[in-house]
C-alpha cells in the first residue's frame, strides 16, 4: 500500500517552509504598521456561514465546498475563504460594539479549501493572507487597503503588477444594472452556456465573470456598470480614483470584473501578475473590495467592511519563477565535533549552552567518525566548528575553527560557556 497526499494538496517541506515563514513575518510586520491585528478563527464553520454569505450561484457554493455532516449530524464546511468566518466571529464576539475602536482592522493567514480541478496555482488546500476592516464607509479606507496590498507585494520584490479596479456601486446601482443585463442577455439566452443560463435567472452580473469563450464573446458588448452608478456611487468611485492617483498607485479600470462572491459593493480590485510563473498570462494574486450586508446577514448590525485575500501559493510561484532571492539565512553557526565516546556529555552540554547564547548549533548523533562529522559541518554550511577530543577535554579546552577562513585556535571551555561571540572574535 502506497500512501499519497490528497489530490490538490502540498507538503511544504523544510527549506520551502522557510520561505513561508519569511512571507508570514514580512506580512505581519507590514500589516502591523497599518494597525491590523491578527485573528484566528476555526478552519471549519457551519455550512450556513458560507452558503448564506457567498451567494447561492457562486462557484464556491455550487461546486467547490468541502462540506460534510459530523457525528452530531451538524452540517460543516471546511472554510473556502476567510471573510465569512471573520464576520461570524466579529458578530459573535460583539466587536461591532461602540467601545471597540473603528475601523476594526484585522488580518488572518491560513489554509482554505475548495474542491477545484488542481493545476499550477490552483489547489484544493491553499493558503490566503487576508485583511478585513469594519465600520467605515470612507473611500480613503478602500484606498488604504489597496495601497497596503500593493506595498506588501512590492516588499517581496514583485514588479510588473497590474491593479484592476471596478465598482459595483450601491444597491440601487445594482438593481438598475441587473435589469439592463437581463434586457441585454435575454435575446442571447439560447447561446449562453448552461451555467450562464442559470445565472441569467439568479444573478446576471455573474455572467460577466464567465470563463466560457462563447459567453465571453457575448459579454463584450454588454452594458457597462459605470453608466448605471447613482450619484453617491459615482462619487465614491471618483474619490477612490483620485486618492489612488494622489498616492501614485497606477491602476486600470476593468468594467467586466465582478469578483466571485456576492457580497461586494462599491470598490472591487484585483492585483495581477504576468509572471512567467503563469506562462505570461495575467493571473490574479490578490483580490478584494468593499462589501456590505455581510455583518447583518450573520446577525449583526448593518456595518460595511473592506478587505482582500492574497493567495500565498501564487505569490511563492512568482518568487520562484522570477528568481527573487529571499533574505533567508538558516546557516548553522557552530557544529560541535566530539572525538570519542568520552566527549559525549561535554559536547551535549556545549551545544545546549551555545543555543542558550542565541546561536544555531548542532552536533553528531549518529556516532560518526571525526571525518564524517566535519563533512556534516560542511554540508550544513557551519560558520565554525568546535572540536573536542580526549586531550582537549582533560585540559578543559576545545579547538575553534572558522570554516570560511580555515583558521584554528585553542580556546578554553569556560570562556565558551561564558560568551562564545567574544571567543570567536579572536579569530576574525
Ligand atoms: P479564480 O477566479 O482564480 O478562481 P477566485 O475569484 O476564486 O479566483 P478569490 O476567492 O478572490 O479567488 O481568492 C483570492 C485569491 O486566493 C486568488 O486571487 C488566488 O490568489 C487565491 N486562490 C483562490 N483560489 C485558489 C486555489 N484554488 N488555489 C490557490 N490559490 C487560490
Ligand atoms: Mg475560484
Amino acid at each position: 500500500m502506497k500512501y499519497q497526499r490528497p489530490k490538490g494538496t502540498q507538503d511544504i517541506l523544510p527549506n520551502e517552509s522557510e520561505k513561508w515563514q519569511y512571507v508570514e513575518t514580512v506580512t505581519r510586520e507590514l500589516l502591523t504598521k497599518y494597525r491590523y491585528q491578527e485573528i484566528r478563527t476555526p478552519i471549519f464553520e457551519s455550512f450556513e456561514v458560507f452558503s448564506r454569505t457567498s451567494g447561492e450561484t457562486s462557484d464556491i457554493v455550487t461546486k467547490e465546498m468541502y462540506d460534510f455532516y459530523d457525528k452530531g449530524k451538524r452540517h460543516i464546511t471546511l472554510r473556502p475563504e476567510g471573510t465569512a468566518g471573520v464576520v461570524r466571529a466579529f458578530v459573535e464576539n460583539k466587536l461591532f460594539a461602540p467601545e471597540v475602536q473603528k475601523p476594526f482592522k484585522t488580518f488572518y493567514m491560513g489554509p482554505m479549501f475548495r474542491y477545484e480541478r488542481p493545476q499550477s496555482g490552483r489547489l484544493r488546500q491553499f493558503h490566503q493572507i487576508g485583511v478585513e476592516a469594519f465600520g467605515s464607509e470612507e473611500p480613503a479606507l478602500d484606498v488604504e487597503t489597496i495601497a497596503m496590498a500593493v506595498s506588501l507585494l512590492k516588499e517581496f520584490g514583485l514588479n510588473n503588477l497590474k491593479v484592476a479596479l471596478n465598482t459595483l456601486g450601491d444597491a440601487q446601482t445594482r438593481q438598475d444594472y441587473r435589469q439592463a443585463l437581463v434586457d441585454y442577455f435575454t435575446p442571447f439566452a439560447a447561446q449562453l452556456s448552461d451555467d450562464s443560463k442559470v445565472r441569467l435567472e439568479k444573478n446576471p452580473l455573474r455572467i460577466l465573470d464567465s470563463k466560457d469563450p462563447a459567453d465571453q464573446e457575448i459579454v463584450e458588448n454588454a452594458p457597462v456598470i459605470l453608466d448605471y452608478l447613482t450619484p453617491e456611487a459615482k462619487e465614491h468611485f471618483t474619490t477612490v480614483r483620485s486618492l489612488l492617483d494622489a498616492l501614485g498607485i497606477e491602476y486600470v479600470v476593468d468594467t467586466e470584473m465582478v469578483r466571485g462572491l456576492d457580497y461586494y459593493n462599491h470598490t472591487i480590485f484585483e492585483i495581477m501578475s504576468d509572471s512567467k510563473a503563469f506562462g505570461g498570462k495575467w493571473t490574479t494574486v490578490c483580490a478584494g473590495g468593499r462589501y456590505s450586508g455581510l455583518v447583518e446577514q450573520l446577525g449583526g448590525p448593518e456595518m460595511s467592511g473592506v478587505g482582500f485575500g492574497l493567495g500565498v501559493e501564487r505569490l511563492l510561484l512568482i518568487l520562484d519563477a522570477e528568481e527573487i532571492q529571499l533574505p533567508i539565512d538558516n546557516r548553522l553557526d557552530v557544529y560541535v565535533v566530539g572525538i570519542g565516546e568520552v566527549t559525549n556529555e561535554e559536547t551535549l552540554k556545549l551545544v545546549q549552552a551555545l543555543r542558550q547564547q542565541g546561536l544555531i548549533a548542532d552536533r553528531d548523533y549518529l556516532g560518526r567518525k571525526p571525518k564524517g562529522q566535519f563533512k556534516s559541518a560542511a554540508r550544513l554550511n557551519a560558520k565554525y566548528t568546535l572540536t573536542i577530543g580526549e586531550t582537549e577535554l582533560a585540559e578543559q579546552r576545545a579547538n575553534l575553527k572558522n570554516m570560511d577562513a580555515k583558521e584554528e585556535i585553542s580556546v578554553s571551555l569556560a570562556d565558551l560557556y561564558t560568551d562564545f561571540a567574544a571567543v570567536a572574535e579572536k579569530l576574525n
